[in-house]
């Protein structure tokens, strides 16, 4: 039988926001010392928006050709970045090539053939493994997602994007700090906007360019470190990492898997119930004790 004040506590639970599949999760909930957060999707908001478009060299003979090429690749990825550059489609009223032999790059990106070339669409970390040089002027300010256009393997242009923290962010951060816990980012994303967000965020401590096999690998490490990990995530590259986490903690309006894979899920997509969490947590289980 469910003790008394746990049921009221779990109704109480759903009126902040959160939903719990695993009662175990929430019992260990009073334990957590570190939150790892994504970052696309969990900390911000995740609705990318084009803020620049850059050729380089005469790959391609204009902006709206190298979006387009950009979108018909898109066009088959439902990662936050596609939906932002298939927006730019829309805005500029391009009409979409088609693309064949579509293929994910996890973590790196999206390539494809549109009438019979070879287009990539792929972050700087696969610019850096494939020794391409970054453009002179790519300057990626602090807060820009930077995708590269490649067009039978010669870099075309890039198009930088950008997303904006949740506004609830910050207090979220702040509350856990008040109450002893870290945090620490964990994207998938470029270094600069990882620090970045990171500074503004107040957080204590970033990992950057992290493939999705890789975020596993890192809530180990930081598991061996000792301490009670908590993981939140919106995606499913999140999802392994959730599960590694000695409590996986998903955002709602993310993929299903996420959802699926995580013992706590954040109803309402606001990081700051997850200080919820931890007081109910500790209000519930010190009543019993
Ligand atoms: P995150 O941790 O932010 O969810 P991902 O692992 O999903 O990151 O993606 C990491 C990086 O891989 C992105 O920042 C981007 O550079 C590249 N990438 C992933 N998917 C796509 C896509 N559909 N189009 C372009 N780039 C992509
Ligand atoms: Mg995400």
């Amino acid at each position: 039988a469910v003790p008394l004040v746990v049921a009221r506590s779990t109704a109480l639970s759903a009126q902040h926001g959160l939903l719990i599949k695993n009662r175990t999760a929430f019992e260990n909930s009073r334990k957590i010392t570190s939150v790892v957060f994504d970052k696309t999707g969990t900390l911000t908001k995740g609705k990318f928006e084009v803020a620049r478009v850059v050729l380089t060299g005469n790959t391609v003979a204009n902006e709206d050709e190298l979006i387009g090429l950009a979108g018909a690749l898109e066009a088959n990825s439902e990662h936050p970045i596609a939906t932002g550059i298939l927006s730019e489609v829309r805005k500029r009223g391009l009409t979409l090539l088609i693309a064949d032999q579509f293929n994910a790059l996890t973590g790196k990106g999206i390539e494809a053939t549109v009438e019979q070339k070879s287009v990539k669409v792929v972050s700087p970390g696969y610019l850096k493994d494939n020794g391409l040089k970054l453009p002179e002027n790519a300057g990626i300010a602090g807060n820009e997602t930077v995708v590269f256009v490649l067009l039978n393997d010669q870099l075309a242009g890039f198009i930088a994007l950008a997303d904006a923290i949740r506004p609830e962010s910050a207090d979220a951060i702040a509350t856990l700090h008040e109450n002893g816990i870290r945090s620490i980012l964990l994207t998938g994303d470029n270094q600069q906007v990882a620090e970045s967000v990171s500074k503004q965020l107040k957080m204590d401590g970033f990992f950057a360019e992290v493939l999705p096999h890789q975020k596993l690998e890192k809530i180990k490490e930081l598991q061996r470190q000792g301490g009670f990990i908590a993981m939140t995530g919106d995606g499913v590259n999140d999802a392994p990492a959730l599960a590694q986490a000695d409590i996986g903690i998903a955002v709602a309006s993310g993929s299903d898997i996420a959802a699926e894979t995580a013992g706590i899920v954040l109803v309402n997509s606001n990081p700051k119930d997850i200080v919820n969490l931890i007081l109910f947590g500790k209000a519930t289980y010190r009543k019993m004790m």
